[in-house]
Protein backbone atom coordinates (compact mmCIF):
# COMPACT_ATOMS: atom_id res chain seq x y z
CA UNK A 1 0.00 0.00 0.00
CA UNK A 2 2.56 2.08 1.34
CA UNK A 3 4.45 2.01 -2.02
CA UNK A 4 1.52 2.58 -4.20
CA UNK A 5 1.28 5.41 -2.53
CA UNK A 6 5.07 6.04 -2.91
CA UNK A 7 4.83 5.24 -7.12
CA UNK A 8 1.65 7.71 -7.24
CA UNK A 9 3.42 10.89 -5.34
CA UNK A 10 6.17 10.34 -7.41
CA UNK A 11 4.50 10.26 -10.72
CA UNK A 12 2.60 13.11 -9.49
CA UNK A 13 5.81 15.49 -8.82
CA UNK A 14 6.77 14.29 -12.50
CA UNK A 15 4.13 15.63 -13.98
CA UNK A 16 4.41 18.87 -11.74
CA UNK A 17 7.77 19.26 -12.60
CA UNK A 18 9.22 19.25 -9.48
CA UNK A 19 12.52 17.29 -10.61
CA UNK A 20 14.27 17.72 -7.59
CA UNK A 21 11.32 16.73 -5.41
CA UNK A 22 11.04 13.53 -7.14
CA UNK A 23 14.29 12.62 -7.04
CA UNK A 24 14.65 13.13 -3.76
CA UNK A 25 11.51 11.73 -2.57
CA UNK A 26 12.81 8.30 -1.09
CA UNK A 27 15.66 10.24 0.74
CA UNK A 28 13.20 12.58 2.66
CA UNK A 29 10.47 9.76 3.35
CA UNK A 30 13.40 7.75 4.95
CA UNK A 31 14.48 11.18 6.92
CA UNK A 32 11.59 12.01 8.05
CA UNK A 33 10.68 8.18 8.92
CA UNK A 34 14.16 8.24 10.77
CA UNK A 35 13.79 11.26 12.94
CA UNK A 36 9.90 10.97 13.13
CA UNK A 37 8.98 14.46 11.62
CA UNK A 38 5.80 15.32 11.15
CA UNK A 39 4.68 15.75 7.58
CA UNK A 40 4.54 19.04 7.63
CA UNK A 41 8.13 19.23 8.06
CA UNK A 42 9.28 16.66 5.74
CA UNK A 43 6.87 18.31 2.92
CA UNK A 44 8.56 21.72 4.31
CA UNK A 45 11.87 19.94 3.58
CA UNK A 46 10.96 18.39 0.18
CA UNK A 47 9.60 21.70 -1.42
CA UNK A 48 12.78 23.77 -0.04
CA UNK A 49 14.96 21.30 -1.76
CA UNK A 50 13.14 21.94 -5.19
CA UNK A 51 13.07 25.83 -4.88
CA UNK A 52 17.20 25.49 -3.86
CA UNK A 53 17.55 23.38 -7.15
CA UNK A 54 15.20 25.66 -8.93
CA UNK A 55 17.57 28.92 -7.68
CA UNK A 56 20.44 26.97 -8.28
CA UNK A 57 19.54 26.06 -12.01
CA UNK A 58 17.99 29.66 -12.65
CA UNK A 59 21.52 31.43 -11.87
CA UNK A 60 23.32 29.31 -14.00
CA UNK A 61 20.70 29.39 -17.23
CA UNK A 62 21.50 33.47 -16.16
CA UNK A 63 24.64 33.34 -15.73
CA UNK A 64 24.84 31.50 -19.70
CA UNK A 65 23.14 33.78 -21.30
CA UNK A 66 24.91 36.99 -19.56
CA UNK A 67 27.67 36.24 -21.59
CA UNK A 68 30.66 37.16 -19.20
CA UNK A 69 34.25 37.14 -20.79
CA UNK A 70 35.08 35.64 -17.13
CA UNK A 71 33.59 34.84 -13.57
CA UNK A 72 35.01 37.38 -11.34
CA UNK A 73 33.65 37.97 -7.96
CA UNK A 74 33.63 41.36 -5.53
CA UNK A 75 34.64 38.75 -2.76
CA UNK A 76 38.17 38.32 -4.67
CA UNK A 77 38.68 41.86 -5.08
CA UNK A 78 41.61 43.00 -3.74
CA UNK A 79 40.73 46.25 -1.92
CA UNK A 80 44.11 47.13 -0.17
CA UNK A 81 45.38 47.47 -4.04
CA UNK A 82 42.42 50.26 -4.46
CA UNK A 83 42.79 52.84 -1.53
CA UNK A 84 40.80 55.47 -3.56
CA UNK A 85 38.02 53.34 -3.87
CA UNK A 86 35.60 53.58 -0.64
CA UNK A 87 34.43 49.96 0.11
CA UNK A 88 31.22 51.48 1.30
CA UNK A 89 30.34 52.07 -2.01
CA UNK A 90 31.10 48.64 -3.23
CA UNK A 91 29.17 47.46 -0.24
CA UNK A 92 26.09 49.54 -1.32
CA UNK A 93 26.29 48.02 -4.48
CA UNK A 94 26.67 44.59 -3.55
CA UNK A 95 22.89 45.18 -2.11
CA UNK A 96 21.56 45.60 -5.85
CA UNK A 97 19.09 48.72 -4.83
CA UNK A 98 20.74 50.59 -7.39
CA UNK A 99 19.45 47.96 -9.90
CA UNK A 100 15.81 48.36 -7.87
CA UNK A 101 16.51 52.44 -8.59
CA UNK A 102 17.81 51.95 -11.91
CA UNK A 103 20.69 53.92 -11.19
CA UNK A 104 23.50 53.85 -13.09
CA UNK A 105 27.73 52.81 -12.28
CA UNK A 106 30.54 54.08 -14.13
CA UNK A 107 33.97 52.44 -13.45
CA UNK A 108 36.68 55.09 -14.54
CA UNK A 109 40.80 54.81 -14.87
CA UNK A 110 43.65 53.25 -16.36
CA UNK A 111 44.28 49.83 -17.80
CA UNK A 112 44.72 46.79 -15.23
CA UNK A 113 43.19 48.65 -12.39
CA UNK A 114 39.79 46.11 -11.87
CA UNK A 115 36.77 48.28 -13.72
CA UNK A 116 36.32 44.94 -15.21
CA UNK A 117 36.09 42.83 -12.28
CA UNK A 118 34.37 45.08 -10.50
CA UNK A 119 31.67 45.65 -13.30
CA UNK A 120 31.98 41.56 -13.98
CA UNK A 121 31.35 41.20 -9.71
CA UNK A 122 28.41 43.41 -9.94
CA UNK A 123 27.18 41.01 -12.68
CA UNK A 124 27.66 38.06 -10.80
CA UNK A 125 25.98 40.12 -7.33
CA UNK A 126 22.43 40.58 -10.05
CA UNK A 127 22.48 37.55 -11.85
CA UNK A 128 22.67 35.03 -7.77
CA UNK A 129 20.10 38.39 -6.65
CA UNK A 130 17.18 36.44 -9.31
CA UNK A 131 18.41 39.12 -12.11
CA UNK A 132 19.26 39.29 -15.40
CA UNK A 133 22.41 40.74 -16.49
CA UNK A 134 24.65 41.08 -20.08
CA UNK A 135 27.63 42.49 -20.81
CA UNK A 136 29.25 43.01 -23.65
CA UNK A 137 32.63 44.90 -24.60
CA UNK A 138 32.27 48.30 -26.90
CA UNK A 139 33.49 46.39 -30.07
CA UNK A 140 30.67 43.46 -29.17
CA UNK A 141 28.58 46.44 -28.73
CA UNK A 142 29.85 48.14 -31.90
CA UNK A 143 28.84 44.72 -33.92
CA UNK A 144 25.71 44.61 -32.74
CA UNK A 145 24.99 48.22 -34.14
CA UNK A 146 26.50 47.33 -37.42
CA UNK A 147 24.19 44.44 -37.38
CA UNK A 148 20.43 45.81 -36.40
CA UNK A 149 21.48 48.64 -39.30
CA UNK A 150 22.26 46.04 -41.84
CA UNK A 151 18.96 44.55 -40.43
CA UNK A 152 17.03 48.25 -40.74
CA UNK A 153 14.42 47.23 -37.72
CA UNK A 154 15.43 46.45 -34.35
CA UNK A 155 16.16 42.89 -33.76
CA UNK A 156 15.98 40.13 -30.97
CA UNK A 157 19.56 41.38 -29.80
CA UNK A 158 18.54 45.15 -29.73
CA UNK A 159 15.18 44.76 -27.77
CA UNK A 160 17.60 42.34 -25.28
CA UNK A 161 20.34 45.59 -25.47
CA UNK A 162 17.51 47.93 -24.60
CA UNK A 163 15.42 45.76 -21.79
CA UNK A 164 17.88 43.74 -19.73
CA UNK A 165 17.43 45.25 -16.38
CA UNK A 166 21.77 45.18 -16.23
CA UNK A 167 23.83 45.94 -19.41
CA UNK A 168 27.57 46.26 -18.69
CA UNK A 169 29.46 48.10 -21.82
CA UNK A 170 33.10 47.27 -20.93
CA UNK A 171 36.30 49.40 -22.29
CA UNK A 172 34.67 52.53 -23.48
CA UNK A 173 37.39 54.57 -24.88
CA UNK A 174 39.32 52.40 -26.80
CA UNK A 175 37.57 52.07 -30.52
CA UNK A 176 35.89 55.17 -32.08
CA UNK A 177 32.33 55.78 -32.90
CA UNK A 178 31.47 56.52 -36.38
CA UNK A 179 28.15 58.90 -36.77
CA UNK A 180 25.89 56.24 -36.96
CA UNK A 181 27.13 54.46 -34.55
CA UNK A 182 27.63 57.14 -32.07
CA UNK A 183 23.30 57.96 -32.62
CA UNK A 184 22.67 54.33 -32.26
CA UNK A 185 24.71 54.14 -28.74
CA UNK A 186 22.86 57.41 -27.84
CA UNK A 187 19.42 55.92 -28.64
CA UNK A 188 20.07 53.19 -26.47
CA UNK A 189 21.12 55.41 -23.40
CA UNK A 190 18.12 57.19 -23.95
CA UNK A 191 15.69 54.40 -23.92
CA UNK A 192 17.52 52.61 -20.78
CA UNK A 193 17.59 55.95 -19.23
CA UNK A 194 15.19 55.97 -15.68
CA UNK A 195 14.29 52.70 -16.95
CA UNK A 196 16.99 50.11 -16.75
CA UNK A 197 20.81 50.35 -15.31
CA UNK A 198 24.17 50.32 -17.32
CA UNK A 199 27.59 49.90 -16.01
CA UNK A 200 30.18 51.27 -17.92
CA UNK A 201 33.64 50.87 -17.68
CA UNK A 202 36.07 53.37 -19.34
CA UNK A 203 40.20 54.40 -19.32
CA UNK A 204 38.67 57.99 -20.65
CA UNK A 205 37.43 60.72 -18.25
CA UNK A 206 33.84 61.91 -18.91
CA UNK A 207 35.02 65.33 -20.73
CA UNK A 208 36.88 62.91 -23.10
CA UNK A 209 33.93 61.15 -23.95
CA UNK A 210 33.14 63.37 -26.82
CA UNK A 211 36.12 62.59 -28.56
CA UNK A 212 35.13 58.61 -28.43
CA UNK A 213 31.75 59.57 -30.10
CA UNK A 214 33.37 61.72 -32.53
CA UNK A 215 30.17 64.29 -31.46
CA UNK A 216 30.73 66.58 -28.48
CA UNK A 217 27.43 67.61 -28.34
CA UNK A 218 25.98 63.87 -28.80
CA UNK A 219 28.28 62.83 -25.78
CA UNK A 220 26.87 65.94 -23.58
CA UNK A 221 23.17 64.87 -24.29
CA UNK A 222 24.24 60.85 -23.62
CA UNK A 223 25.94 61.94 -20.44
CA UNK A 224 23.31 64.24 -19.00
CA UNK A 225 21.28 61.30 -18.91
CA UNK A 226 23.75 58.37 -18.04
CA UNK A 227 25.25 60.74 -15.08
CA UNK A 228 21.83 61.80 -14.13
CA UNK A 229 21.37 58.85 -11.66
CA UNK A 230 25.27 57.35 -11.68
CA UNK A 231 27.69 55.95 -8.83
CA UNK A 232 31.01 56.90 -10.33
CA UNK A 233 34.04 54.94 -8.64
CA UNK A 234 37.59 56.04 -10.04
CA UNK A 235 40.28 53.86 -9.79
CA UNK A 236 43.80 54.98 -9.62
CA UNK A 237 47.27 53.76 -9.50
CA UNK A 238 49.41 51.11 -11.24
CA UNK A 239 48.09 48.15 -13.49
CA UNK A 240 47.33 45.28 -10.63
CA UNK A 241 48.75 43.20 -13.99
CA UNK A 242 51.88 44.72 -13.80
CA UNK A 243 52.05 44.58 -9.71
CA UNK A 244 51.37 40.72 -10.05
CA UNK A 245 53.36 39.97 -12.44
CA UNK A 246 56.05 42.35 -11.14
CA UNK A 247 55.81 40.30 -7.88
CA UNK A 248 56.03 37.09 -10.00
CA UNK A 249 59.67 38.00 -11.96
CA UNK A 250 60.83 39.97 -9.37
CA UNK A 251 64.23 37.72 -9.35
CA UNK A 252 64.74 38.90 -13.00
CA UNK A 253 63.19 42.45 -12.62
CA UNK A 254 61.83 42.26 -15.98
CA UNK A 255 58.26 42.84 -17.04
CA UNK A 256 56.27 42.79 -20.45
CA UNK A 257 53.89 45.10 -21.16
CA UNK A 258 50.79 43.92 -23.57
CA UNK A 259 49.78 46.51 -25.75
CA UNK A 260 46.08 47.21 -26.60
CA UNK A 261 42.89 47.50 -24.77
CA UNK A 262 42.74 46.16 -21.24
P1 LIG B 1 40.76 47.01 -16.10
O1 LIG B 1 39.42 46.60 -16.59
O2 LIG B 1 40.74 48.20 -15.17
O3 LIG B 1 41.75 47.21 -17.21
P2 LIG B 1 40.80 44.36 -15.01
O4 LIG B 1 39.58 44.35 -14.19
O5 LIG B 1 40.74 43.65 -16.32
O6 LIG B 1 41.35 45.83 -15.21
O7 LIG B 1 41.99 43.76 -14.13
C1 LIG B 1 43.13 43.12 -14.72
C2 LIG B 1 43.42 41.82 -13.96
O8 LIG B 1 43.83 42.13 -12.65
C3 LIG B 1 42.20 40.94 -13.82
O9 LIG B 1 42.64 39.60 -13.82
C4 LIG B 1 41.63 41.32 -12.46
O10 LIG B 1 40.93 40.26 -11.87
C5 LIG B 1 42.90 41.64 -11.69
N1 LIG B 1 42.70 42.71 -10.71
C6 LIG B 1 42.77 44.04 -10.94
N2 LIG B 1 42.62 44.73 -9.80
C7 LIG B 1 42.44 43.81 -8.83
C8 LIG B 1 42.23 43.89 -7.43
N3 LIG B 1 42.22 45.07 -6.79
N4 LIG B 1 42.05 42.72 -6.76
C9 LIG B 1 42.10 41.53 -7.39
N5 LIG B 1 42.33 41.39 -8.71
C10 LIG B 1 42.50 42.51 -9.43
MG1 LIG C 1 38.90 46.22 -18.58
Amino acid sequence: MTELLVQRVSVALEHLKLKTAQANLLAHLHEADQRELPSIAFLDRLLNDELASRAERGIIARTRLAHLPIIKTLDSFDFDAQPALDRRSIAELQTLNFLERRQNVALLGPPGVGKTHIAIGLAVCALQGGQRAYFLSTQDLLDQIRVAQLDGIPGHKQRHLNTVPLLIIDELGYVQFDKSAATWFFQLMSNRYERRSTVITSNKNFSEWGDILGDTVLAGALLDRFIHHCHVLSLKGESYRMKTRQGATSTTGKTTRRAGPS
